[in-house]
């Protein structure tokens, strides 16, 4: 018998690990629900809200070619407990995940177990190197990679085991889940919502998409929003390549989707980054980082995730982000340089706490993501993003930031953008100028040390992209 075990990989189509092990006489698809990665580094309800939109597809479509799907409820530990009880001969058959240590820890020791008796099959997700990996070749093995076939549709063998299996069902185990109602301005989960995003923004919404992706007022509308199904897997990233591969050549904005299978790329080149060096979960890319700033003040991160630094458009950012669970490029850049610049908080504390709030979460992406807008990686310019300007060139007439704060509707965009509200709004929490001028004397002093300079030349060979290099 085989053990198909799902993890953030939700879904029928082009998933190896279960192409590969349906086919076999016997099978068991098992999703495994732990409570305590749900608790780890980041993850929130935010996000397992939208994996179980995803799950509930993958519970449907299974049941429609006559396999159930089974929920385990515990750690990997009690896992292989379980397995060695009631199916001691059966093969594991499971995809690669990049993801937090706490995962990593749980199903490291669970995957030595299987690989010491040959009784695992493990396989690599999105453009991810594990093997061998040669920093040098990896865009052309990327590309080798995302331009394999798409595998087809699952093979239903028959006869599914029906053996005394005492777990859940979706359905049993989503109705114990109490998911906050609130989230209903959340992106929805699943396979299908998918295959329409990639769709609409491939032949229409796209047109546009390298000049809007920058403004949170058309972002919204104007970027795939694939990113969350990306992350829970309700659609491959080597569909979502081959499909833009397919369009580009009778695409009237050919320069868009290039934009846009650039940052493809990107996906895989951050995600590679944690892969190599799991440690950056809580260490700085650069050494000599970590040293820069302190413990954090509590307070002052309080206010800044609770979207009350006074700053109208980081405010209104911060809105948004709590409703939808997503918000633009730009923005969470900006989001983050302000608490790592202007307000000189520790990403740490910062990052899981930011994190929890989308609900398209990747911990490679994300970690790397805050480690750059920090300039604690040594080896990208540090830039600091000013919340008025961006608020004058992103949002002109400040309706957008109106429509997240109805409490400024009275006041002209001019006071809005500065944050000149006397006392009717809160008070700024630190002098933008003056603060983010401290940060980069502050940054740049270290830079122009010696022993940084030798250690950025390590992190970029271990991390680096050598796209620019090559061209
Ligand atoms: C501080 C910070 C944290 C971030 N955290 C995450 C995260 O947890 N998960 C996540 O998917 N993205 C993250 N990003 C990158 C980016 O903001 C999102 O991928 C993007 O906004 C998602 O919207 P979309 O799917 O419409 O993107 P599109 O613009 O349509 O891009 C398509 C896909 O490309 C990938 N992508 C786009 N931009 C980047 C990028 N800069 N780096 C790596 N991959 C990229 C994503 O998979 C995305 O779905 C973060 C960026 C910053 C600055």
């Amino acid at each position: 018998m085989n053990i198909i075990l799902l993890h953030r990989d939700l879904r029928i189509h082009d998933n190896p690990a279960l192409f590969h092990g349906t086919n076999a006489e016997e099978a068991l698809v098992v999703y495994v629900y732990d409570k305590k990665y749900w608790q780890g580094n980041g993850k929130s309800t935010f996000q397992l809200k939208f994996g179980m939109d995803c799950l509930k597809e993958v519970s449907n479509n299974l049941k429609n070619r006559n396999i159930p799907l089974h929920i385990f409820e515990g750690n990997y530990e009690e896992l292989k407990n379980w397995i060695e009880v009631n199916f001691p001969k059966s093969v594991i058959y499971m995809n690669h995940f990049t993801d937090i240590g706490y995962y990593r820890n749980d199903t490291n020791v669970f995957k030595r177990f299987y690989a010491d008796q040959k009784r695992i099959k493990i396989f690599e997700n999105f453009g991810i190197q594990t093997k061998n990996f040669n920093r040098d070749a990896w865009s052309f093995d990327w590309q080798k990679i995302m331009t394999k076939p798409i595998l087809s549709e699952i093979k239903t063998s028959t006869p599914w085991s029906t053996k005394n299996i005492k777990l859940n069902s979706f359905e049993e185990f989503s109705s114990k889940l109490n998911l906050n109602d609130q989230m209903t301005e959340c992106q929805i989960g699943g396979e299908t919502k998918a295959f329409e995003l990639m769709h609409s923004f491939l032949e229409e919404r796209g047109s546009g998409y390298a000049l809007k992706m920058s403004s949170p007022v058309e972002a919204e509308f104007a970027c795939s929003r694939l990113s969350a199904h990306i992350a829970f897997g309700s659609i491959s990233l080597k569909t979502v390549y081959q499909s833009l591969l397919e369009t580009i050549p009778n695409s009237s904005f050919k320069k868009d989707l290039y934009s846009f299978k650039k940052r493809l790329h990107w996906h895989c080149h951050f995600i590679q980054k944690l892969e190599t060096e799991p440690e950056l979960e809580f260490s700085s890319m650069h050494p000599m980082c970590d040293k820069l700033r302190g413990d954090g003040d509590n307070e002052i991160i309080e206010k800044w995730i609770k979207g009350e630094t006074g700053f109208p458009f980081l405010d209104a950012c911060m809105q948004f982000l709590k409703k939808k669970g997503w918000i633009n490029f730009r923005m969470r850049a900006m989001i983050m340089s302000f608490a790592s610049y202007n307000l000189w908080q520790p990403w740490q504390k910062t990052s899981p706490l930011l994190a929890q709030l989308f609900v398209d979460y990747e911990p490679g992406i994300h970690i790397c993501q805050v480690q750059m807008q920090s300039g604690v990686t040594g080896i990208n310019l540090p830039r600091i993003y000013s919340v008025i300007k961006q608020s004058k060139d992103q949002d002109p007439d400040a309706s957008w930031i109106k429509s997240q704060l109805p409490q400024l509707r009275e006041f002209s965009a001019d006071s809005i953008h500065n944050a000149e509200l006397a006392e009717t709004y809160k008070e700024i929490i630190c002098d933008p100028k003056a603060s983010a001028k401290k940060a980069r004397e502050t940054i740049w002093s270290m830079r122009a040390n010696k022993d940084f300079k030798k250690l950025a030349k390590d992190v970029y060979l271990k991390h680096g992209s050598r796209m620019k290099r090559r061209a």
